[in-house]
């Protein structure tokens, strides 16, 4: 089928062809709008919108232009999109976007009326009038608003709820990805009312700022203790909920995040919720740096056993969150493992693990719960005074 085929001269023969039968059928028993009518036969050729549809098959039947409201779709395609298309356009005025989508509900009154052309005429050759309301009231917004329709990521998306007789505005989450160090002992990673800030808040701050968003989260790729640092990068994605605003300056918002030495940020860009998915699944290797205290002084010979605990290690959920998390017996590996020693009683480890590997516990043995631990092994009771993640290596 050539381009030309599907213009005007094309949609003639076609609908001389049988389905002009139809429309007059339909023009006999209903008062119709251009639109509607030629919404009827939509798929019969491209290249024309509905309402042009409609005026040429009412050409070819010798019928004059419609004369009051549409009984199919009550006025919506005689001025009533439009309109709606200005109160879009106002809730939009302010906010800073790039593209959007328009979603509709019809009201039940609409759908029956459909319902009854789609009675007289058939399927076969019709589009749902939703996806027209859809399609010309972006049509408009984005002739009226310069920005553009994405169906797939849109900033807005804009709801004509036709039952309720409104509009409805939804802002989508801002995303940012970044990568984080956290310089100092005693702050969560999200944000926990215990503590009076967090990565998260340190993060957030400058954002919300500069957004008005109504909120945030911060999606991590992982977590540290409270009461460890973070020398490795951890990769993170910081949403914001409700932008006002959403090209902002990241090198700026870096400043201001790193700004109190409590953490520090790098590598901000904008990111999507794709991504915050893929950060969740990611299984990371880390390092770590404990440093380790006995009850009893550690003799060289006894250390030299530690090199049996790199391989599998067997655990159960750790006591300490046993009441937020089901017990679980999980299988993870400790690649390697070397130490030093600090003092009589006292070592400095650094060990590297799997994804999910509890590393107090496997220092502690968590009263049996983990198998084997460094307690276990050297027979002599462990207590981690500090642990730092020093690295987080991707795992490909
Ligand atoms: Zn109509």
């Amino acid at each position: 089928m050539t381009k030309k085929e599907r213009g005007k001269g094309f949609f003639i023969s076609e609908m001389k062809a049988g389905p002009i039968k139809s429309a007059e059928d339909i023009l006999g028993k209903c008062v119709i709008c251009d639109s509607c009518l030629g919404r009827q036969f939509g798929q019969i050729s491209t290249g024309m919108t509905n309402k042009q549809r409609g005026c040429i098959i009412r050409g070819m039947l010798k019928e004059g232009p419609l004369e009051g409201t549409c009984e199919i779709c009550e006025g919506l395609f005689q001025g009533g999109i439009r309109e709606w298309s200005g109160k879009a356009v106002k809730r939009l005025q302010g906010l800073e976007y790039r593209s959007f989508v328009v979603g509709s509900r019809l009201s039940r009154d609409l759908v029956r009326n459909e319902e009854k052309l789609w009675g007289m005429a058939g399927i076969s050759h019709c589009e749902p009038m939703k996806t027209e309301v859809n399609r010309e009231l972006g049509k408009l917004i984005c002739k009226k608003t310069g920005k553009d329709v994405d169906e797939l990521r849109p900033d807005v998306v804009l709801l004509l709820d036709l039952t309720r007789n409104e509009i409805r505005l939804q802002v989508n989450s801002l995303f940012i990805y970044g990568e984080y160090q956290k310089l100092v002992r005693g702050i969560p990673q999200t944000k926990w009312e215990t503590y009076k800030t967090s990565v998260e808040d340190e993060v957030a701050r400058p954002v919300m700022k500069a957004t008005r968003g109504s909120g945030h989260s911060f999606h991590g790729s992982g977590r540290e203790d409270v009461d460890a640092l973070c020398l490795g990068w951890r990769p993170f994605v910081l949403e914001i909920t409700e932008p006002r605003k959403r090209r902002i300056n990241l090198r700026k918002m870096l400043t201001e995040m790193n700004r109190s030495k409590k953490v520090n940020v790098r590598k901000l860009r904008y990111s999507d919720r794709k991504e915050v998915a893929a950060l969740k699944s990611s299984r990371n290797d880390k390092k770590y740096r404990l440093l380790v205290q006995f009850e009893k002084p550690c003799r060289d010979e006894e250390l030299k056993k530690l090199k049996n605990l790199i391989g599998m290690i067997k655990q159960r959920t750790p006591e300490r969150v046993l009441h937020r998390r089901s017990d679980l017996l999980r299988k993870r590996r400790v690649k390697s493992l070397v130490w030093r020693r600090v003092s009589n009683k006292r070592l400095e480890i650094e060990i590297k693990g799997e994804a999910g590997l509890y590393v107090k516990e496997l220092m502690t043995g968590d009263n049996g719960r983990t198998e084997p631990s460094v307690s276990g092994v050297l027979g002599n009771k462990a207590k981690v005074v500090e642990l730092d993640v020093i690295k987080i290596e991707k795992v490909e």
